[in-house]
């Protein structure tokens, strides 16, 4: 009799359940595309503000998605930006950032640790494919190289694009003003193998946007996640014939302009596609502009200082969301978010958990692409590992200040620098003296945080 019952109970359940399998089956989770730029200033885009570098493709992405204007990298460098970018997590809770070291070199042993689950692992275990195509930097040595941190695939050069420079170039920043493809010797690999050195960089966007557009059209019949993290606009600044003196803004408004083109072939691809409505696409930076390099770095715009720093121009990054059909057209949006969110909001999409096993520093961002308030309230500001800054709401406030460059050791505020974002985001007028209420508040947010804080032993400086 109990066997009966049983019986009939796994029969109903099973009847139950038929209907929600069939959707799962019918409705495949969305397509992810992240384009991650490298070194792009806040004020380097005409749909951010630029007088004269034209971005045709970029403008219509915002106009036809969403422009996340409080849009965040977790650090001010590469390496670690992209480590939280993959992980979700803040870099020192994974020992990918040093105070000593700001990124890996050719010559660095260290790289992601095998026990972060990467974006790429995490999708994978919602069944989707994977390919990283571009700049890696989290790791060259064969047990860090995408393709053993999730990725099917690979293609590009493992870390920055003036590494391994080649001693009989042009002494000191002469050879970043006139390039050639000789001066640094880095490699251009295809999962683990080097296919090309030193890599022709004078075709790399184009070579990583046809290598994209070959990966989309290749997975019609199943969800992917493609990682897109160009080399450029980093300098030494190169682009294709095509791009040669085109741009207003000189040389690097051409490695812009040809990132753009980049943007139309990958979203006309998708456009194309049978996936068209079920696809996100996440356009970004993993820090801001250079700008010891003059005009061959970018802008941040408004934003005080660039790459390098904790004030906002090292940070802020100019961020587009598009995903037709769920994401309303021409939205703008000031919530404050992270690229470590893009962790949560992929994870959410795909059907997965978040990993539960360690503090992760993601928020599922859907509610914010969708114009409603977002999930994050707080945003710390590291370099290296050092807490430099936090911000809540419209506030921002600064325990350490340090120059991106040339500054060898941050200054400590005894009373810290307070910022009204909203009313002051180029952080030039310290409100602290008048605002002793909100200190205290932001001293409790830091208090809260430093509870979770664990610092992992840094990869950086082995
Ligand atoms: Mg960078």
């Amino acid at each position: 009799m109990k066997k009966t019952l049983l019986t009939c109970g796994l029969i109903l359940t099973a009847l139950l359940q038929r209907p929600l399998t069939a959707l799962a089956e019918t409705v495949k989770s969305p397509n992810i595309i992240v384009i991650f730029c490298d070194d792009l200033g806040y004020g380097d885009l005409a749909c951010f503000g630029h007088p004269t570098i034209a971005t045709p493709h970029l403008d219509r992405m915002a106009a036809e998605g969403i422009k996340l204007t409080q849009f965040y990298s977790a650090a001010p460098v590469c390496t670690p930006s992209r480590a939280a970018l993959l992980t979700g997590r803040l870099p020192m809770r994974n020992g990918m950032c040093s105070n000593k070291r700001r990124v890996l070199f050719p010559n660095s042993n260290g790289g992601i640790p095998a026990n972060e689950v990467t974006l790429a692992e995490q999708l994978k275990f919602a069944g989707y494919a994977t390919a990283c195509i571009g700049k890696w930097h989290l790791g060259h040595h064969s047990q860090f190289l995408p393709t053993n941190n999730g990725f099917d695939y690979y293609f590009g050069i493992p870390y920055s694009n003036d590494m391994d420079r080649v001693n009989d170039s042009p002494k000191g920043r002469q050879a970043f003003n006139d390039p050639k493809i000789e001066y640094w010797n880095v490699p251009l690999m295809r999962n683990e193998e080097i296919i090309e050195r030193p890599a022709d960089q004078t075709t790399i966007t184009k070579r990583y946007t046809q290598e994209a557009v070959q990966f989309i059209n290749s997975h019609n019949d199943e969800p992917y996640f493609l990682y897109l993290p160009h080399s450029m606009p980093h300098v030494p600044l190169f682009r294709s014939k095509k791009f040669e003196n085109k741009s207003l803004r000189g040389l690097y408004g051409d490695i812009i302009e040809e990132i753009d083109w980049s943007v139309g072939q990958v979203l006309e691809t998708v456009r194309r596609s049978p996936a068209a409505e079920n696809t996100v696409v996440f356009f970004t930076s993993d820090n801001g502009p250079w700008l010891i390099f003059n005009e061959q770095g970018g802008s941040a715009g408004l934003l005080r200082d660039g790459k390098g720093s904790t004030w906002e121009g090292g940070m802020r990054e100019p961020t587009l969301a598009w995903w037709p059909g769920t994401i309303a057209a021409g939205t703008v949006s000031r919530e404050l978010a992270s690229t470590m969110d893009i962790y949560a909001t992929a994870s959410k999409l795909a059907g997965i958990e978040l990993p539960q096993d360690r503090t992760m520093d993601s928020f599922d961002l859907l509610p914010v692409l969708k114009g409603d308030k977002g999930k994050r309230e707080a945003l710390f500001y590291y370099r290296g590992y050092r807490l430099m800054a936090v911000r809540l709401g419209d506030w921002k406030m600064h325990l350490m200040t340090q120059d991106a460059y040339g500054q060898p050791e941050p200054i400590t505020h005894e009373t810290p620098l307070l910022f009204n974002l909203h009313v002051d985001p180029s952080e030039k007028w310290d409100v602290s003296a008048q605002n002793t209420a909100v200190i205290a508040r932001l001293t409790q947010v830091i208090k809260e945080h430093k509870k979770t804080a664990q610092h992992a032993d840094s990869q950086l400086e082995k």
